[in-house]
C-alpha cells in the first residue's frame, strides 16, 4: 500500500486535517482551530469562578446551621 499520508479531522470545524508529521497543530487542520480550541476553554475557564464567586452564601449557610442550635 502506498498510503502514507494520513488524514484526520479537525474536532473544531470538521475539515480533514493532515497527520501528525506534517500537522503541527494536530489534530487541528491548522494553528488557527487549534487557538480557537484552547481560546474556548481559556475562556470558559476565566468565567466560572467570576461569575459564582461573590455571594458565599454556601459557606454562611453551612457554619450558622450547626452553630446556632448549641449556641
Ligand atoms: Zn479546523
Amino acid at each position: 500500500m502506498a498510503t502514507s499520508a494520513k488524514k484526520t479531522k479537525c474536532p473544531m470545524c470538521k475539515n480533514s486535517a493532515l497527520g501528525r508529521a506534517q500537522n503541527r497543530a494536530y489534530p487541528f487542520c491548522s494553528p488557527r482551530c487549534q487557538m480557537l480550541d484552547l481560546g474556548a476553554w481559556f475562556d470558559e475557564s476565566y468565567r466560572v469562578p467570576e461569575r459564582g464567586g461573590g455571594n458565599g452564601r454556601s459557606s454562611s449557610s453551612e457554619g450558622q446551621e450547626p452553630g446556632e442550635g448549641e449556641h
